[in-house]
């Protein structure tokens, strides 16, 4: 038998589970969410740099880069629980192989209203003068994404009429007499007048298997290392823009720094130009490829050489799945496409945990709420 809903949810990642929160608060009385995992906010919304972007990272996007300073503050705000701010940010400037120099990030920063100031010599004194040009403090938090879940999980069991199934793979969607039936793995049907899909990687499986158009998506799949820093590091985070440089920022939710390097974090990518290419690694897949921890710290080293008592703890790994074609920019627009091959069907995907804003924004513009 065919269950109905008001809405339904695909993906219970932080953009499922916000967007069922708000459809629910829009006045939908009944909205089911169904997710693959046993439990929440298991995927790309905990495997992630914990970053609270706040525009730094994108002198060759403005546009993307305001949007995430307005972003940011007001994510800090509503979730002053999930966010670590007691330490210090140092972003730097590489002398040679940066898209950006020290001058053009001064004043990059400066018109977007990013604060940045001279880092102390004692943290200068640290990089490498033959490969860095400058550095400086940034502002610029890391959220822990098992305190975001317990937050956005608790306001919705406050609100209620929002049911989640955990263990549920969505196999199909198809036009149906009430809007759009989803049809799961097991054989379970359910139907709703609107359907908000969310799956981050998983979008395109669920397209082709329901013959619909594929969304324009390239894939990286990308290692997290989880570190620990040295003493005199653990407060700290360092970003080296603007190129094939690295990041160590804190990741709240295990006590330990996320490394990541533009070079080496990335382990292969593709595009689904054609179904050969669909993402369908499981979670196991991504756990068989091989750290390269070893490559990164090589280079970490001779950039900052005192941070050569980094040690490696464990990977985490995710398929990072950005709009095809941002590359040159780095930009991080959202996709909100209502009315996708079925009436009353939308499919959503954001490129940072922030862009949630522009997301219900665009969805309420969309359907009207
Ligand atoms: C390596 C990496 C680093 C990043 N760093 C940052 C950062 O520092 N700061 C930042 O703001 N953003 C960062 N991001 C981006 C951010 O993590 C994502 O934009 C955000 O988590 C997307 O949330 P989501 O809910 O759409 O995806 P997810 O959390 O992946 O949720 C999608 C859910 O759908 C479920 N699912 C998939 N297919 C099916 C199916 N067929 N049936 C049922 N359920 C299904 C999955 O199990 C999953 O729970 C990073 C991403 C990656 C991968």
């Amino acid at each position: 038998m065919t269950k109905t809903y008001d809405a339904i949810v695909l993906g219970a990642g932080y953009f499922g589970l916000r967007i069922a929160q708000n459809l629910r608060e829009s006045g939908k009385a009944r909205v089911l969410v169904l997710e693959a995992e046993d439990t929440a906010m298991q995927r790309a919304s905990y495997v992630n740099q914990a970053r609270v972007h706040n525009g730094y990272h994108y002198p060759r996007s403005i546009l993307t880069a305001f949007r995430s300073r307005i972003s940011s503050d007001r994510f800090i705000s509503e979730n002053q629980a999930a966010i670590k701010k007691d330490f210090e940010h140092v972003y730097a400037i590489a002398k040679s192989l940066s898209k950006t120099n020290a001058r053009q990030f001064e004043e990059f920063c400066n018109r977007i209203g990013a604060p940045l100031s001279e880092s102390p010599n004692e943290i200068g004194k640290q990089f490498s003068p033959r490969l860095i040009e400058k550095t400086w403090l940034a502002q610029e938090f890391a959220f822990d994404s098992n305190i975001l879940r317990e937050l956005v999980m608790s306001q919705i069991s406050k609100l209620g009429g929002i049911e989640i199934r955990f263990a549920t793979k969505v196999a199909k969607v198809s036009q149906s007499a009430g809007g759009t039936k989803v049809t799961t793995e097991g054989g379970e049907e359910f139907e709703a007048p609107i359907v908000i899909s969310s799956l981050y990687a998983g979008t395109n499986e669920l397209h082709l298997a329901s013959g619909l158009a594929l969304l324009p998506i390239q894939y990286e799949v990308a290692e997290m290392a989880l570190v620990q820093m040295p003493t005199e590091w653990k407060d700290r985070a360092i970003t080296v823009m603007d190129g094939p440089f690295f990041s160590l920022v804190p990741f709240p939710s295990e006590n330990l720094h996320t490394f990541s390097h533009v070079r080496y974090t990335p382990q292969v990518r593709w595009e689904d130009k054609d179904d050969s290419e669909i993402s369908k690694l499981s979670k196991r897949d991504l756990d068989s490829f091989k750290s390269t921890f070893r490559e990164m710290k090589a280079d970490l080293v001779r950039y900052i050489p005192s941070l050569s008592g980094v040690t490696y703890v464990k990977s985490i790994r995710e398929i990072k799945t950005v709009l095809a074609k941002v590359d040159l920019s780095d930009s991080r627009p959202v996709l909100v496409r209502g009315d996708f091959g079925i009436p009353g069907y939308y499919c959503v995907l954001g490129g940072k945990i922030d862009n949630i804003y522009d997301v219900v924004e665009e969805l309420h513009e969309q359907l009207g709420l």
